[in-house]
């Protein structure tokens, strides 16, 4: 309670508000940050949104997208706009590692940081944080946050279709475990708000490019790799194929639940060779830890059935780490 009369009084006076989310922003992230500077501008603030790095293609219509600063390419202007702000929102993430050499400028700013969040184990870098890792996404959060400072009232059809993107998307569209009541009433309640259900599904998941669907073809017929004794499944896509096909940021989300839902399979990778690092994605069912997996060998973290990290190695190098490891992990893997 103490703590929401600390977020009311710091959001009491119309002030410049910087909003950020994590590297390569999907759409929880990019939901988060649009839904909460829309109400924050009707409120009267003067807010900035800048992302870390550029974002998907099938988000550019949320409403106000196109307001969004890159950092990578406008890194004095947003130096400026951080310099001047009286408070920084942290959204959808809890490592400043998590948006590269933005981190080091937010890092200096003397303005109160709030961090909203659903991830395990937070770095501690913020001042303020409305953090809960049982909520299904951090545009959920966003709701809350809302409800709790008696916000609600400025949730219009453009805030809740930012905050409906955000629970859609993360939530597997509402299958994923953290999908229970209070997350379906939320929805409902954006839907009463003016979120079109139906049609952003449709933008999201029903009008990919026809190079994504092929290239998604492409991955399962000729590169999903079944390690039969370890009840696993990995994809490795290098940068050449990612070029042949066209790939853009964004594009290769989700290709990994593809071979997560292979029967018997109990660990999911996809191995993305961008132009500095190896991405990784993990995905798992059950109790494997794949956040544990992903932050103790891949310098990364996230969920206990969704994470992502990265290596130095070489694509192939990497997967054969990847093969080293996975004798450690047996026992989760095989019973
Ligand atoms: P994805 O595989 O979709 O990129 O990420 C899955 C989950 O892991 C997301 O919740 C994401 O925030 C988290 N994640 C992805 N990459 C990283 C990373 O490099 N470090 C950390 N700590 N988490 C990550
Ligand atoms: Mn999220």
């Amino acid at each position: 309670m103490i703590q929401i009369q600390e977020f009311k009084s710091l959001l009491s006076q119309p002030g410049k508000i910087m909003i950020t989310t994590h590297y390569k922003p999907d759409g929880d992230a990019l939901g988060s940050s649009l839904g909460l500077s829309l109400v924050l501008k009707s409120m009267g603030h003067d807010v900035l949104v800048i992302s870390p790095s550029d974002f998907p293609q099938y988000l550019a219509w949320l409403p106000e997208a196109d307001q969004i600063q890159i950092f990578p390419g406008n890194e004095e202007f947003c130096k400026g706009f951080i310099e001047d702000c009286q408070l920084i929102f942290c959204l959808d993430f809890n490592h400043l590692k998590r948006i590269h050499e933005l981190g080091l400028v937010i890092e200096k700013s003397a303005a109160p940081k709030i961090m909203i969040d659903h991830h395990l184990e937070p770095q501690g870098f913020e001042d303020l944080a409305f953090w809960d890792t049982e909520a299904s996404s951090t545009c959920q959060l966003i709701y809350t946050f809302l409800d709790q400072l008696n916000l609600k009232a400025f949730i219009n059809k453009a805030v809740a279709t930012c905050l409906y993107t955000g629970v859609m998307t993360d939530s597997g569209s509402f299958r994923f475990p953290r999908s229970g009541p209070e997350l379906h009433r939320i929805a409902a309640n954006l839907i009463e708000s003016g979120a079109d259900n139906v049609d952003i599904y449709e933008r999201i998941n029903g009008s990919q490019p026809l190079n994504r669907i092929q290239f998604l073809g492409y991955c399962l017929s000729n590169k999903l790799v079944i390690v039969k004794e370890f009840h696993t499944a990995f994809l490795s896509i290098n940068r050449d194929e990612l070029k042949q096909f066209e790939i853009e940021t964004g594009e290769t989300d989700g290709i990994v639940n593809y071979a997560l839902g292979i029967e018997s399979i109990k660990l999911a990778v996809f191995f993305i060779e961008r132009d500095e690092k190896v991405k990784l994605s993990l995905r798992s069912k059950g109790n494997f830890p794949a956040n544990e997996m992903a932050s103790r060998y891949f310098s990364g973290g996230g969920h206990l059935n969704a994470a992502g990290g990265e290596s130095d190695l070489s694509l192939d190098e990497t997967i054969k780490k990847f093969y080293s490891i996975l004798p450690e992990y047996r026992q989760l893997l095989v019973t």
